[in-house]
């Protein structure tokens, strides 16, 4: 049989992706982007991440990996940047409708979206049209799955480049990093930090998380290298741990699910 032992969607044969939704029928749908990392991180760095975690979560709980898309959307500040390829909004939220009905048709009733880069303000919206349609659908940006743990492995918070995606990507694909291209820089934004949450900063008593509002300058203007953080704090170890906590907390959620709605048990959203 083709790919009876990958966990990918697309290494299976059709029949064997029917059979598998018949033991669990949760669909885990990564969404990547294309965007510049600054000089010492590949512009593939969002896409890259995902797939050793999602091979790891699959392992330990059966949930079947869809294909990868290497694009995602962009925050309006991302735009015009060499080296990143943006979807438009409704570009992506239509590809990630049409992923999640034709995975429904071989038999997978519960949907994870799993990403880590800053994309949230696209999907939010689109598993709200979604359990319009009927499908249960989550939306995870891995950050915000860790952000209690974020502050005990990082001197900074995440931001771009820096040191938490370094770290990351110094523990998953050294092969791809060039630390002696690795400088601090920081964006300006375009409203005062005081009123500004980033992605990994507990909720606090500040107004606007940092794609609520259109509070970045344009980063082709702003940046000249394309990092916002210190990405010279980066280290394997600090990677390494960062990325044991996503698979642990993912691998629980998606135990949750299997335990409360076993395969075959369509959750009825609409
Ligand atoms: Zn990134």
């Amino acid at each position: 049989m083709p790919g009876q032992n990958s966990h990918w969607w697309q290494y299976k044969s059709w029949n064997e992706i029917v059979d598998h939704a018949k033991e669990c029928d949760i669909a885990i749908i990564p969404l990547g982007s294309i965007e510049q990392h600054g000089h010492h991180l590949p512009t593939g760095h969002d896409t890259l991440q995902l797939f050793p975690m999602l091979e790891r979560i699959a392992e330990q709980t059966g949930a079947i990996l869809m294909p990868c898309p290497w694009y995602g959307a962009h925050p309006h500040h991302h735009w015009n940047f060499p080296g990143t390829v943006p979807l438009s909004n409704d570009t992506c939220k239509a590809m990630i409708k049409d992923i999640v009905r034709g995975a429904a048709v071989a038999g997978f009733n519960k949907f994870i979206l799993f990403f880590g880069h800053g994309q949230a303000f696209v999907t939010n919206y689109t598993v709200q049209d979604l359990g319009q349609e009927g499908f249960y659908v989550l939306s995870v940006m891995f950050q915000n799955s860790v952000r209690d743990v974020h502050d005990e492995i990082f001197e900074t918070p995440f931001w771009h480049a820096d040191e938490a995606e370094t770290s990351i990507a110094l523990s998953l694909f050294p092969e791809y990093t060039d630390m002696s291209k690795a400088v601090v820089e920081y964006a300006t934004p375009l409203l005062s930090r005081e009123f500004l949450t980033g992605p990994t900063q507990m909720t606090s008593s500040k107004p606007l998380r940092f794609d609520e509002g259109t509070v970045s300058a344009p980063e082709y203007k702003d940046l000249k290298i394309g990092v916002v953080g210190d990405p010279t704090l980066a280290t394997k170890e600090k990677g390494d741990k960062y990325v044991d906590a996503i698979v642990e907390r993912m691998v629980n959620l998606v135990n949750s699910i299997k335990k409360d709605y076993p395969a075959g048990v369509k959750i009825e959203t609409n």
